[in-house]
């Protein structure tokens, strides 16, 4: 077999990382060892950085295609040190709060609040006996200790999935609440998917009162690491293998070598990449699957609700089974959408989802229109301009089979290839990613300070 040239490195005679992937994980990795010295160039398949957290701009708008907000600085640690260290926040209006972030359809109409301490005063769609079922359910969690996000498996209800972790409380709880914010936050299945993630995750999270936009967009973070940092887009990844002291990265585009790996990319296409030797990761890289996402974004000439709205509304699985959360992004921040337009977005349940995948653009759009009317009766109007964004890995899905085969894969000992991403912590959203950065450089580093120790220790484990 012949093999692809290899692509010179300029001003760079050996380079120590290739990390294959510019989303989140992969550009905060990358800047972590550039900040500790390390030569880093970093491989993207994709013509721009940002991965399930890009924007687009057309029509006038900043269009969120997969990520559309995070939570303050208790809720998502690891984001906001490295939006403090690239200076992001020095402008307190460059990562704005989100004003009336959430709402439960209810009964005919939008109820305020969810997710939040308010809520708990005003209903936010639970009735009085639900609520006082949320508390119980926060105190028993709270009884639990720290539920670390970062390491799900050591919660004590590791095992169960979230519907059992739900169903000795008041049923109004399941279905108004936590269902439609299982699916369409998570993309998980609350039946399929394991409690320890999601109740870790919310506990660590805060309310949605805490909830932050960028104002420039979703894709601020990576756009700004990728300005200080050795990027290369349209480089789409084939092959990941060692050969010797080093480790081939291979692609159409030719051969980068480097000295170590760290591939970036969800747990699937890491799978299709590398063939990973040591059994306990191959073993749960294996579990990691992922849901699909489907995001319709619509440009509207006028603002479509009537006077004041949530920026996100949850559609109970009652309400309707095929759309699940509705976001009004010009009331994520105005500067989304022009003065006087609207930018609207339109989310299927993970069920649905499956099933969009394979629809046309124009008639995947045209079925969430028509049911979401009914709940925003100004999408009556044509929109000016229709986007679809697909996403076949949008979210890694925590299973209590991947959760238990966690453990094992973050004791793994370091190598050559190492892996950042959301679905490491099994927590699926950017601060899995980012935090899960600071533990791959940490590794990375470790193994090229000394490799040949590092890997006499990893052969005793395979
Ligand atoms: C619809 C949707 C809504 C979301 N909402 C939120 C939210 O509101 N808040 C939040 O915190 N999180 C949210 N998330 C999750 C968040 O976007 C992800 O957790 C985060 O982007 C994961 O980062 P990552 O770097 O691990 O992976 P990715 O962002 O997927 O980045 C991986 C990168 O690898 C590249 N790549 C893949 N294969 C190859 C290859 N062979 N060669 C080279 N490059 C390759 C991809 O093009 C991509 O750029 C949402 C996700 C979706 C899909």
């Amino acid at each position: 077999m012949t093999r692809p040239p290899v692509v010179p490195v300029p001003d760079v005679p050996v380079l120590d990382v290739a990390v294959v992937g510019a989303g989140p994980a992969g550009l905060a990795t990358a800047y972590a060892l550039t900040q500790r010295g390390r030569t880093v160039r970093v491989l993207e398949a994709a013509g721009a950085v940002g991965g399930r957290m890009r924007t687009v701009r057309e029509h006038g708008c900043l269009i969120d295609t997969g990520a559309e907000m995070f939570p303050g600085r208790a809720g998502y640690p690891a984001t906001w040190r490295l939006i403090g260290a690239l200076g992001l926040d020095r402008d307190p209006a460059a990562v704005p709060n989100v004003r009336d972030a959430l709402a439960v359809w209810r009964d005919g109409r939008a109820r305020p609040n969810a997710g939040r301490p308010l809520g708990l005063l005003t209903g936010a769609g639970l009735g009085p006996r639900a609520r006082f079922d949320l508390v119980r359910l926060q105190a028993r969690l709270a009884r639990l200790g720290r539920l670390d996000p970062d390491r799900p498996e050591r919660a004590g209800i590791a095992g169960g999935t979230v519907a059992e972790l739900v169903r000795p409380y008041h049923p109004d709880l399941y279905d108004h609440l936590v269902h439609p914010l299982a699916a369409g936050f998570f993309g998980w299945d609350p039946e399929r998917s394991a409690a320890a993630p999601f109740a870790a995750h919310l506990a660590a999270s805060g309310g949605s009162h805490t909830w932050h936009t960028y104002r420039d967009g979703m894709d601020t973070l990576a756009r700004t690491l990728a300005e200080r940092l050795d990027v290369t887009t349209d480089h789409p990844v084939t092959r990941v293998a060692r050969d010797g002291g080093v480790v081939r990265v291979e692609s159409p585009r030719g051969t980068v070598t480097a000295r170590a790996v760290v591939l970036a990319v969800p747990a699937p296409v890491a799978t299709g990449l590398y063939d990973e030797p040591r059994p306990a990761a191959r073993a749960f890289l294996a579990e990691c699957g992922y849901t699909p996402m489907l995001r319709v974004s619509l440009v509207m000439d006028a603002p479509p609700e009537r006077g004041r709205a949530s920026f996100a509304t949850l559609v109970p699985e009652a309400e309707d089974p095929l759309l699940n959360v509705i976001t009004l992004d010009h009331r994520k921040h105005p500067g989304r959408a022009p003065r006087g337009r609207g930018l609207v977005s339109l989310i299927p349940a993970p069920r649905g989802c499956r099933e969009l995948l394979a629809v046309p653009d124009d008639a995947v759009a045209e079925r969430l229109i028509a049911r979401a009317r009914r709940f925003v009766p100004g999408l009556r109007a044509a929109p000016a301009h229709v986007r679809v964004h697909r996403f076949r890995h949008g979210l890694p899905e925590a299973t209590p089979r991947a959760l238990a085969l966690r453990g094992g894969f973050a004791d793994r000992p370091v190598a050559a290839v190492e892996y950042a991403g959301d679905w490491v912590p099994l927590r699926p959203c950017s601060e899995g990613a980012i935090s899960s950065a600071a533990l791959a450089a940490g590794r990375i580093q470790t193994h090229l300070s000394s490799p040949a120790a590092v890997d006499a220790l990893s052969r005793q484990w395979r």
